[in-house]
């Protein structure tokens, strides 16, 4: 990883640069952070010589040498300084949530406006709503293109940003000419390397933030982390982290709940952790408490499934959204603990 002495290369820097690494074999992918650009080498950048003749260049300031399988995730990467905001939150500085139905129900869109609209009441800061859905079953509802407009009127009416779930290529091209602001990788699709990279390559030139939902089956961490450095390696570092819960379950919970990984994943990456209570335990009885606990474990937020009228939804919404008095109580909660967590800091003089 090449940081150079200003925020960024020029033109020329670039190309001389370009011209060094391809020499060895490798190509240069810059990485756009909020304040300063890094350039990661794609390729073995291993070879002492490369390196020497790079770190001999005078507007380099120094290069980075991760031996990570995720170098660009790694907690030691330049990219630590990286925040992602979105909903007016800055991932870190305040509990984010992402609250709505599971499936938005192209017969209903009511329900959908009116839930996006409690959440937002409640606190939400993204709406969240299934357009396509990955089913168990082949024969359920597997969600509808129309439902886009559904979530993109639900944003112009509430002026928030909003998540969906793609399962492939078209899907993402669609969502992203809609102009959907947060795009779910599923825990179904968490290990789809070439999905991975075609949302990498996508939205490598815009603001689109990716929630990486953990794999149901999905263990080693280094690979839930190596998953989200397939779709940063393009340029785009806005990748947040969403364990939801892994197989086998205790009988009675949905999957078993994962969210104790959180601090864990702090040691590795600096990736930003919301935690997705809804598909972890299935329930909304029990949603409350895990919400909860993923705040103890040191979440930076939340993504849970609402309803404003459980009963009448599709998808997983019968089963295991709050209803708007749940969430805010959820919230208002969530939030308490979140700010023991994260006492102000003194200042020198108090
Ligand atoms: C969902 O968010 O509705 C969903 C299907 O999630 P997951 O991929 O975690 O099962
Ligand atoms: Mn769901």
């Amino acid at each position: 990883m090449i940081l150079p002495k200003s925020n960024r290369l020029t033109s020329t820097q670039l190309a001389e640069i370009a011209q060094i690494v391809s020499e060895f074999g490798c190509s240069l992918q810059p990485i756009v952070g909020a304040v300063r650009t890094i350039y990661a080498i794609v390729g073995d950048e291993r070879d002492e010589l490369m390196m020497n003749r790079l770190e001999g260049l005078e507007y380099v300031d120094r290069i980075d040498r991760i031996q990570s399988p995720f170098k660009l995730m790694d907690r030691r990467s330049d990219l630590a300084t990286h925040r992602i905001a979105i909903g007016g939150v800055t991932l870190g500085e305040q509990l984010l949530v992402i609250a709505g139905q599971c499936t938005i129900d192209p017969k209903n869109p009511g329900y959908f406006y009116e839930t996006a609209a409690a959440v937002k009441e409640q606190g939400a800061h993204v709406i969240r709503g299934g357009v396509w859905k990955p089913r168990t079953n082949p024969y359920s509802f597997q969600g509808d293109t129309k439902s886009l407009d559904i979530l993109m009127e639900a944003h112009r009416r509430t002026g928030l940003p909003v998540d969906a779930e793609v399962m492939d290529e078209r899907q993402l091209a669609n969502a992203l000419a809609a102009g959907v602001h947060m795009l779910q990788v599923g825990a179904r699709n968490a290990l789809n390397y070439s999905l991975l990279s075609a949302i990498g390559r996508a939205i490598a030139d815009r603001q689109t933030v990716v929630l990486l939902k953990r794999g149901l089956h999905m263990g080693a961490l280094n690979e839930f982390i190596s998953a989200a450095e397939y779709v940063v390696s393009f340029g785009n570092p806005n990748v947040i982290l969403c364990p939801r819960g892994t197989a086998p379950a205790p009988d009675g919970y949905r999957c078993y709940p994962d969210e104790c990984i959180t601090p864990l994943l702090k040691e590795k990456t600096w990736a930003p952790v919301v935690v997705d209570p809804s598909h972890s335990v299935g329930k909304a009885a029990y949603v409350p408490a895990c919400a909860l606990a993923a705040v103890a474990y040191g979440a930076d937020g939340l993504c849970i499934e609402a309803h404003v009228n459980p009963g009448g939804g599709i998808g997983d919404d019968p089963k295991q959204a709050l209803t708007p008095a749940g969430l805010a109580d959820t919230i208002r909660q969530a939030q308490v603990l979140w700010a023991l967590r994260h006492p102000p800091r003194r200042s020198a003089e108090a």
